[in-house]
């Protein structure tokens, strides 16, 4: 049986990024990757902040648009709207960017074996079907499957609580519009949001994510958009970290953990700080040749203490959302309009750590006029009890 220091399960962002990270830390690295093309077929709708782009360590190859500030949207007339001035996100082709990254992954020394589907885990091995179907021994296995999480049921590990679904089509315009400011309407999708990304001047991403009638939800919401359906895309977000991220020489990365944001559901960023984390951690415990739980535990302890804070009080956050009404979403985007709301926004605003923002918002006088709602919501007792406030 071949055998590697660290295999790799699955080539989205996270996996990628644990197998240059690995191969480049001079572990021997296997990837398996049950599709036959990395990046296909893809399950995003492409929003990456220029840090999250910049953590991905590609080139510009795969960008296609560039966007400075948001429009939020609340379908009853309350509305805000920053644009920063200068670029604040990228819209990428996700099935590029994933491309890219495998590709790094190999230069850096790392194996790649598409159609190649890990069935099972068992004991320091795991069970591939495809061309090259067999048994492959690892020392350290990392778990970046996604959403369906095959690793992670193989091995009996507790899941993350929550499964949105997300459904996505990109929409050619009859006419040209702007292409600087992502759209968000929160009423379209009450358990989430639904967005409107514009592609190019002549394209615009949409989509939503829901717990339930998101077929239903999406129907509506596309009709806005009049325009010939190019592509449509549907995907699971996982949402609410999995109780124990490491555990029989596994340490789960990406979605396959449930490391996405809860209050946008992005994914990238986190993903490919966990690979990273994961593949730190894989090299230490072989060096020092424990790789006991207990040893692997510093993996989670890595990526808590950079982004752990922020999921939880995300997921806490996604709590509260989900229970704002239509007309409350209405009030609190005409307060939020005020001017130096929106300076405080352009200037501190964070897509991938929003709660320092926050907690900055909900202190100023100009959003006094919301405070029964925000009480309502605990958005303060959320953000006190973890610290940001
Ligand atoms: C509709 C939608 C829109 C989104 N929009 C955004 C966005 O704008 N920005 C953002 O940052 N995030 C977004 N996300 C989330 C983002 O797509 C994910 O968080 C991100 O892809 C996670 O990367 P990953 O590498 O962990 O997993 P994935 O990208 O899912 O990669 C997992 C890989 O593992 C492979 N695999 C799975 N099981 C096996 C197996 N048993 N054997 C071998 N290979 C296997 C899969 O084929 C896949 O290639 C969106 C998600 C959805 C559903």
């Amino acid at each position: 049986m071949e055998r590697f220091d660290v295999v790799v399960v699955g080539a989205g962002p996270a996996g990628s990024a644990a197998a240059g990270r690995a191969a480049s830390l001079g572990l021997s690295t296997l990837v398996l990757e049950e599709h036959a093309t990395v990046g296909h077929p893809v399950q995003c709708a492409g929003l990456l902040s220029t840090g999250a782009l910049a953590e991905c360590r590609v080139s510009d190859r795969s960008v296609r648009n560039r966007v400075r500030g948001a429009r939020l949207i609340s379908d009853l007339g309350g509305e805000l709207a920053f644009d920063a001035g200068t670029t604040k996100a990228v819209v990428v082709d996700r099935g590029e960017l994933d491309r890219e990254m495998a590709a790094a992954a190999l230069d850096a020394g790392a194996e790649l074996r598409p159609k190649s589907q890990v069935r099972r885990v068992g004991d320091g091995r795991v069970t591939v079907t495809g061309p090259a179907a067999g048994e492959v021994g690892f020392s350290v296995l990392v778990a970046a499957d996604g959403p369906r999480g095959t690793v992670a049921r193989s091995l009996g590990m507790a899941r993350t609580p929550l499964h949105l679904g997300g459904v996505q089509a990109d929409v050619v315009l009859r006419e040209p519009a702007g292409t600087h400011l992502v759209e968000v309407y929160p009423n379209a999708a009450p358990e989430f949001f639904a967005w409107r990304i514009p592609v190019s001047d002549r394209v615009v991403r949409v989509g939503l994510c829901g717990e339930t009638g998101v077929p239903e939800l999406f129907s509506r919401f596309l009709a806005r958009w009049p325009g010939g359906v190019v592509h449509r895309a549907s995907g699971t977000i996982p949402l609410g970290t999995m109780p124990r991220t490491f555990g029989r020489r596994t340490l789960f990365v990406g979605d396959a953990a449930g490391l996405a944001k809860p209050t946008s559901g992005g994914g990238v960023f986190t993903g490919v700080r966990s690979g990273r984390y994961a593949a730190e951690t894989a090299a230490e415990c072989l060096e020092s040749g424990d790789l006991s739980d207990t040893a692997l535990a510093s993996y989670e302890a890595r990526w808590k203490g950079d982004f752990g804070r922020e999921l939880a009080m995300g997921y806490r956050l996604l709590g509260a959302r989900r229970r704002v009404t239509p007309g409350e979403v209405d009030r609190l985007l005409r307060a939020f309009g005020d001017p130096r709301v929106i300076r405080s926004i352009v200037e501190h605003g964070d897509m991938d750590r929003p709660s320092g923002l926050l907690a900055r918002l909900v202190r100023m006088p100009a959003l006094w006029t919301v405070i029964p709602i925000i009480l309502r919501l605990g958005i303060g007792e959320i953000l006190a009890g973890d610290g940001a406030l």
